[in-house]
């Protein structure tokens, strides 16, 4: 019986990680709940699964995460921003596998993290992409891999014609993908490519110029990776975040009810180059691996206050690009010789969240 400590319990990722458990209850039980303030949904969620420790983190502090993981198997961590950072740490130096949801851990402190990986302690992708890209990689060696083919769904906008007219309704109405308020902007945006190029850079030790994003509307291949004969391998399912989570926590191809894809009716597959002109927050995962090493950490924190304002109405969707590039830019000089540790990473986040607040409150944006 395999011992889940789930860190952001109550979000999206959360209460589909506790439907996979609830199907393979044979197999996985739940070790500890942590919520960042939904204290029903937890308290709901305790009663049915009866853990050994639950905390909200707005309560308990963000210490709660870790004491959360202690005496776990695998710990699913799908919290928002860099809070759970610590956390994956603590769970790679103690031999606790992380099925990793987050992506702000690896885009910001990847160079930190994956170094402490190890057969004890591995991190198993959660993202559907990296999962998929996980699957076409098995038993293949780094010298069969030419470059990884990440596909993107374009997000809610893409068929927008004037991008200036894109209110947060709009942008939260993702096609494919039933997600968090964050990341179905993020993905309107493109920013969320952008975090899995260097996402998956980190994960599978592929530099971002062999990272090719796709544009794949129907968000049916989940990603592929070409090797060096030109064979391409290609995952393929109907859009469900449980597949993921479910192969991550049971390690393979297990039975399950999830909708299948119909080959009896006639469907069409496209694929197509990002419109880097009208999404150039695409480019910032290749463009950000050549910069500083805390530049990440600096996009990160400002486009987690960029999104904010942006579904508080106090910021155009066309001006995400500008902000970001600005802000990064801006903190280029004042972190050029600083290196990347926890710490500063954690510092650095705090630092940038202020900066980029204080734009939006100047009217400077
Ligand atoms: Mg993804």
């Amino acid at each position: 019986m395999k011992k889940v400590a789930i860190l952001g319990s109550t979000g999206s990722i959360g209460t589909q990680t506790l439907e996979v458990i609830r199907s393979n209850s044979a197999k996985l039980r739940v070790w500890s709940l942590v919520a960042y303030s939904n204290e029903q949904k937890l308290n709901s969620q305790a009663n049915e699964f009866a853990p050994h420790f639950t905390a909200l983190v707005s309560k308990d502090g963000e210490n709660s995460l870790i004491e959360a993981v202690k005496g776990a198997d695998v710990a699913v961590v799908a919290t928002r921003g860099i809070t759970a950072l610590p956390a994956v740490v603590y769970c790679l130096k103690h031999g606790i596998d992380v099925a990793l949801a987050n992506k702000e851990v690896l885009v910001t402190a990847g160079s930190i993290v994956m170094p402490l990986v190890s057969r004890k302690a591995r991190i198993l992708p959660v993202d559907s992409e990296h999962c998929a890209i996980s699957q076409c990689l098995a038993g293949k060696k780094p010298d069969e891999i030419a470059k990884i083919i990440l596909t993107a769904s374009g997000g809610a906008c893409y068929d927008v014609t004037d991008l200036t007219t894109v209110t947060p309704e709009i942008a939260l109405k993702h096609p494919n993908w039933n997600m968090g308020a964050k990341i179905t902007v993020d993905s309107a945006t493109m920013v969320n490519k952008a975090f899995e190029v260097i996402e998956a850079s980190h994960l599978f030790s592929v530099p971002t110029d062999k990272i090719q994003v796709v544009v794949h509307r129907q968000s049916v291949v989940h990603s592929a990776v070409e090797f060096v004969d030109g064979s391409v391998l290609m995952q393929a399912a109907v859009p469900d975040m449980r597949l993921p989570i479910q192969i991550a926590l049971l390690g393979g191809h297990f039975p399950s009810d999830f909708k299948r894809l119909n080959f009896d009716e006639k469907t069409s597959l496209t694929f197509e180059n990002p419109d880097v002109l009208r999404f150039p927050c695409v480019t910032f995962g290749h463009d950000l691996s050549h910069r500083y090493p805390l530049s990440a950490t600096v996009f990160n924190a400002a486009n987690d206050v960029c999104v904010e304002n942006f579904l508080a109405g106090k910021m155009q969707f066309t001006d995400f690009y500008p902000t970001l590039s600005k802000v990064v830019d801006e903190f280029e000089p004042q972190y050029k010789g600083t290196p990347l540790t926890v710490q500063n990473v954690l510092d650095c986040d705090k630092t940038v969240k202020q900066f980029t607040q204080k734009l939006f409150e100047r009217c400077d944006v």
